[in-house]
């Protein structure tokens, strides 16, 4: 390695070199492409930072977009070679910084608030979780169905459907789990053909039915985006060299002989077994968007009942709740902070405040009784009972009532306190 000359200059051995924006080091441990993007990432969201004050710029929702679509993408690229290293306790404790950062700034939160209760309340999965995904996305659309432009398949002699005998074969076949009804239409236009070929006919009329227009549209589009379609398209293709050929939709339930038997063969299929490896077919775009939807919801949610202490947050919040998420988006800057403060503890209440050292009792300002926290004014305070009615609609409210409320009358609630400067 080291008498490596190029025009007799000696080449210099790097230990670090950057290729498609991924920093390579010598023994493969990605720290130093989490350095690189840890701190660009955190550039990013400081000048994010810089548009958005305590009362003007930017809105909350906007600021989250950015967060989203311009400094997360910085994190997550690349994740499929790197991800390895985002399992690693401080790597994740680093990348949690970013996170926290940009959920302070979008909600106007204290200092001392857990990220763990903002990330629920702003419907972000911890950012370790969203590089696991985006990996899995990328290794996910290895097995999904490819992209390409077709031919154009010829349409020009539909004539009218006349009485046709009823088929002799029945043929049903099971696709395993992960199909959607469009990529199981088109294998069932593709297996036509097939047979077809395979029986070697010549100078035949063949005409090919179905009930699927989406099926039916997608063949005859000029632009092909599956590649399950394109080989159908060639097989039908295949057959119409040799064959007088069409392909035409009918509608379903029409009497059109054939259809309605069709329709009871799935049933036969579904109950028996595939034969191979699941997938059976490439997998779709849209199943694998789903998929990775329900993985990452119940992968947040654990991580969220995993984290330590924040007992006030947890039953507050509850768990993630995507409409409270929506309509807490809609609300003005100011009034999102107090309510993330209210629903995390972390607030200006008395109990939060005595922790700080900064208030000398912890004593409910209105009972005098127990600690002043907003699970105590939400759920057991009897000086606020009446006041807790009117706002909220109820005296006693259990947990499950206090997840379902809507940041409206929250605020309503803090309002009838007289809270709202205090917070
Ligand atoms: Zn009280």
């Amino acid at each position: 390695m080291r008498n490596l000359t190029l025009d007799g200059v000696a080449i210099s051995v790097a230990t670090e070199v950057k290729y498609l924006g991924l920093t390579l080091d010598s023994k493969l441990l990605w720290r130093a492409h989490v350095d690189a993007v840890t701190s660009k990432a955190t550039r990013a969201m400081m000048v994010c930072k810089s548009l958005a004050g305590k009362s003007w710029g930017c809105t909350p929702r906007i600021l989250r977009w950015m967060y989203t679509m311009i400094v997360k993408p910085i994190v997550t690229y690349g994740a499929v070679a790197w991800y390895s290293r985002a399992t690693i306790g401080t790597v994740r404790q680093t990348l949690s910084k970013i996170q926290r950062l940009a959920c302070v700034c979008i909600t106007g939160a204290m200092r001392t608030c857990p990220t763990a209760a903002l990330e629920v309340i702003l419907e972000l999965e911890p950012l370790h979780l969203s590089i696991e995904q985006a990996a899995k996305r990328t290794l996910l659309n290895f097995a999904r169905e490819g992209f390409g432009k077709g031919k154009v398949l010829s349409s020009r002699n539909r004539d009218k459907l006349g009485t046709q005998p009823p088929p002799t074969l029945k043929l049903s076949v099971s696709l395993g789990t992960f199909h959607s009804i469009f990529q199981a239409e088109v294998y069932a236009i593709s297996m036509c053909p097939e047979i077809n070929i395979r029986r070697n006919y010549r100078k035949e009329r063949i005409l090919i039915l179905s009930d699927s227009q989406a099926a039916v549209r997608a063949l005859s589009s000029f632009e092909i985006k599956s590649s399950l379609v394109r080989e159908c398209v060639e097989r039908l293709n295949a057959l119409a060299e040799v064959n007088d050929f069409q392909l035409m939709w009918v509608p379903g339930h029409m009497g059109v002989a054939g259809n309605e038997e069709a329709d009871h063969l799935p049933r036969t299929a579904a109950s028996s077994t595939p034969i191979g490896p699941d997938p059976f077919l490439a997998v779709g775009p849209n199943t694998i968007k789903e998929m990775l939807r329900r993985d990452n919801s119940k992968l947040r949610e654990l991580h969220w009942l995993g984290t330590m202490g924040q007992r006030q947050a947890k039953s507050l919040l509850g768990g993630y709740n995507l409409s409270r998420y929506r309509l807490l988006m809609d609300l003005p800057k100011e009034k999102l902070r107090i309510i993330t403060g209210f629903l995390t503890g972390h607030c200006k209440l008395r109990g939060h405040l005595h922790k700080l050292g900064i208030w000398s009792s912890d004593l409910c300002r209105f009972c005098d009784a127990a600690k002043e926290t907003p699970l105590h004014l939400l759920m057991e305070c009897d000086a606020v009972a009446r006041r807790r009615y009117r706002s909220i609609g109820h005296v006693w409210p259990r947990e499950e009532h206090i997840h379902s409320l809507s940041p409206g009358s929250i605020m309503k609630f803090i309002d009838t306190l007289g809270l709202v400067d205090v917070l």
